[in-house]
């Protein structure tokens, strides 16, 4: 019966084959079968490997299991053999005795603590239950000395063993039962015993300080699967006070490459320090001295050169006065010696009161000893911290025109130093983020200009982060925000990054996901295919309309029109009606918006009624639910309103939703690269942020 199943497969071999296989065919009993199995094999020669794995692909089981038989003692077992021989290593029908030959003849050769060895060994035990297999793994492992890679075969399954809950008797597998024992009745699964939280954290103390001990406590416990708000509070404060991340996985710390942000200048009446460069006013024996100095030297000492010397002269003068007025009053005669007395005490007063007035810097000394930093101290600076706190400190303070000039240039050499990785991002957006402030007219458009370079690789994203992180803590205004993640979104757009790279980038920098709100996916999604469809204009048929985009560039109109409508896409000038002012018809994300009137799908029919005279004459129009009045005829703005409902709400918007297809682009990987870190403990790739748990980062190469 066999024979005719295998003769149509060897119909093409030479005679000697047909034979042997025939001849294996036909053994009876074991011994006979080994025989000419072995008969077979000397029929092959050199062609036994090819022959093997023709016979393993096949699915009929004579086939399989000759081919299984052919496997002892063959010499150049190669990887595509043992993979192609997992599927019949699996199939029930072949006898055991067989399979385990075969399993042996496989496993001999290969690393016994890889995985190919798991994989032949699962594939062995394939459909067993958990006695038989124990069994089946101990005949194997008779001869290969007990490999690694049973004990991971056995290790996975112990994890399907079952286990009796201590408490309520029900009956789990081993990892389910960690949950159960966690979420129903607070206990820890330890080996095979379950024990309360205390008891698991005292036997760890026992061996480890308290700090160490609770922190191992809470990593074992969310890596174990097990949710626990605490723990993860816990581990992100450590985190958080030792400036490293948590890593998603495995929970343990991960370091963070960038330093933790900088804290501004210590400042005083009169005097600004930072990393031992100071400013310093202050006055010894009524006269105004200065000091400056940098990190390595004096710059400056001496008396204020600003300052006049009116004050001390005064005040010399006025003790003349008085001296005079002491003497005349013992000496002169009366009445002369208190006239005189009097004149003098009165002269000396208005000198005192001359000095003092005179001595009141007209500006508050620190917004003074600002200045002076920006003129003599921080040109003499290298980029780097001192510089950056000096910034911060700037900021609101001090006059924003004479430092203008230092402060670009201390940016150009800041930019140079990150550029060539000098100096980290945090010594940078400080310089940016004091530009911004001191900008009076509208800083945004240099702002997203930054981000612009930043995004294109010319300089570390984190510095363009850390600016928008001080922008978010200025708690910009509505229209600010939706500005901002207007303009944000279309220099991402155009350096060449899509809705999800975007997103991911959100990720890995906090503050860049909060001012383009990646949250929000379909908005952000929205307005991507917004920007996509920038040149085509499909909807210029309803009528001239400025994207979001254009609308942003304008300072002044932006902040009147998203203040309303922060998810605006397209803004549409109406007709004007008579006399009034043209309308705004305002296409957003939401829906469409008219005056009060918002519609989120095609209204169908709009109808225009004329009012009577005695309900205030004038028309009505019904859109959707909506009752519109108008004093002129509306022809010409029902026209539109119907034109761009149809458009907007029916085509526009839902096609929306297709720039989701695209998955991350190449680019991502290359500007997220620089944040990408290794685990110590696991070794997998994780975006740490300070204090967070950090992000996974799979994706990345
Ligand atoms: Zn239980
Ligand atoms: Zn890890």
């Amino acid at each position: 019966m066999t024979w005719k199943v295998l003769e149509p497969l060897v119909q093409a071999d030479p005679s000697a084959i047909r034979s042997a296989v025939r001849g294996v065919t036909e053994a009876w009993g074991p011994k006979a079968r080994r025989q000419a199995v072995q008969e077979l094999a000397l029929a092959l020669g050199d062609q036994r490997a090819t022959f093997v794995l023709r016979l393993l692909n096949e699915t009929i089981a004579p086939a399989r299991r000759l081919g299984l038989e052919l496997l002892p003692g063959m010499t150049g077992i190669n990887a595509n053999i043992r993979r192609n021989s997992r599927e019949p290593l699996r199939d029930r029908r072949l006898p055991h005795a067989t399979r385990l030959a075969a399993t042996k003849a496989l496993l001999r050769g290969l690393d016994p603590t890889g995985k190919g060895a798991a994989l032949m060994l699962r594939a062995y035990v394939a459909g067993l239950g958990r006695k038989r297999i124990l069994e089946r793994l101990d005949e194997v492992a008779k001869e290969f000395d007990n490999p690694p890679a049973m004990e991971m075969v056995r290790a996975e399954l112990r994890t399907l063993e079952k286990l009796r809950c201590p408490r309520c008797g029900s009956l789990r597998r081993r990892k389910n039962m960690a949950e159960h024992l966690w979420n129903r009745h607070q206990m820890l699964l330890v080996g095979h015993r379950a024990r309360t939280a205390n008891q698991a954290l005292d036997e760890r103390l026992a061996m480890q300080p308290p700090a160490a001990a609770l922190v191992e406590f809470h990593r074992d416990l969310l890596g174990k699967g097990l949710h626990d708000e605490e723990a993860i509070t816990q581990l992100r404060r450590e985190a958080a006070e030792r400036h490293e991340s948590v890593c998603p996985h495995c929970f343990a710390f991960v370091p963070v490459a960038e330093p933790p942000a900088l804290q501004p200048a210590e400042t005083a009446p009169g005097r600004i320090s930072a990393n031992g460069c100071a400013v310093a006013l202050s006055e010894i024996a009524g006269r105004a001295r200065l000091h400056i100095q940098s990190d390595s030297r004096v710059i400056f000492d001496g008396p204020d050169p600003e300052a006049s010397d009116v004050p001390a002269s005064c005040r010399r003068w006025a003790m003349v006065c008085a001296a005079v007025g002491l003497v005349a009053a013992a000496a002169l005669p009366v009445p002369w010696h208190l006239v005189t007395a009097l004149a003098a005490v009165v002269v000396s007063l208005a000198l005192l009161a001359l000095a003092s007035q005179r001595s009141k810097n007209p500006h508050d000394p620190l917004a003074r000893a600002m200045d002076l930093a920006w003129q003599r101290l921080i040109p003499a600076l290298p980029p780097g911290d001192a510089v950056a706190r000096l910034a911060l400190a700037s900021i609101d303070r001090g006059n924003p025109n004479i430092r203008s000039a230092a402060l670009t240039k201390a940016i150009d050499d800041a930019e140079q130093a990150a550029t060539l990785g000098a100096v980290f991002a945090n010594a940078l957006s400080p310089l940016w983020w004091l530009q911004f402030a001191d900008d009076r007219d509208d800083p945004t458009p240099t702002l997203v200009a930054r981000f612009r370079r930043c995004i294109e690789g010319e300089l570390p994203l984190s510095a363009a982060a850390g600016l928008l992180e001080h922008w978010r803590r200025d708690r910009p205004g509505r229209a600010d925000r939706a500005r901002m993640r207007a303009m944000l979104c279309e220099q991402a757009c155009e350096s060449g990054l899509g809705v999800w790279d975007i997103v991911e980038l959100g990720r890995a920098y906090p503050p860049l996901g909060s001012a383009l709100v990646t949250d929000d996916v379909d908005g952000l999604a929205r307005l991507c295919f917004v920007w996509e469809q920038r040149l085509i204009r499909p909807w210029q048929p309803c009528g001239p309309a400025a994207t979001v985009f254009e609308l942003a560039r304008n300072a002044e109109l932006s902040a009147q029109i998203l203040e309303t409508a922060s998810d605006l896409l397209l803004y549409h000038r109406l007709p004007a009606l008579g006399d009034d002012p043209p309308e705004a018809l305002l296409l957003c994300g939401r829906g469409m918006v008219y005056r009060e009137a918002v519609l989120y799908e095609p209204p169908g029919e709009v109808r225009v009624r004329t009012c009577e005279e005695w309900r205030g004459g004038g028309y009505e129009v019904r859109l959707g639910p909506h009752r519109l009045r108008f004093t002129d005829p509306p022809g010409p703005i029902v026209e539109r309103l119907k034109a761009w409902s149809n458009f907007f709400l029916g085509e526009f918007l839902p096609r929306a939703e297709g720039v989701l297809k695209y998955r991350a682009s190449d680019r991502l990987s290359v500007l997220l690269s620089p944040v990408v870190g290794r685990c110590p403990a696991c070794a997998k790739a994780v975006i740490p942020l300070a204090g967070q748990i950090g992000v996974t980062a799979s994706g990345v190469k």
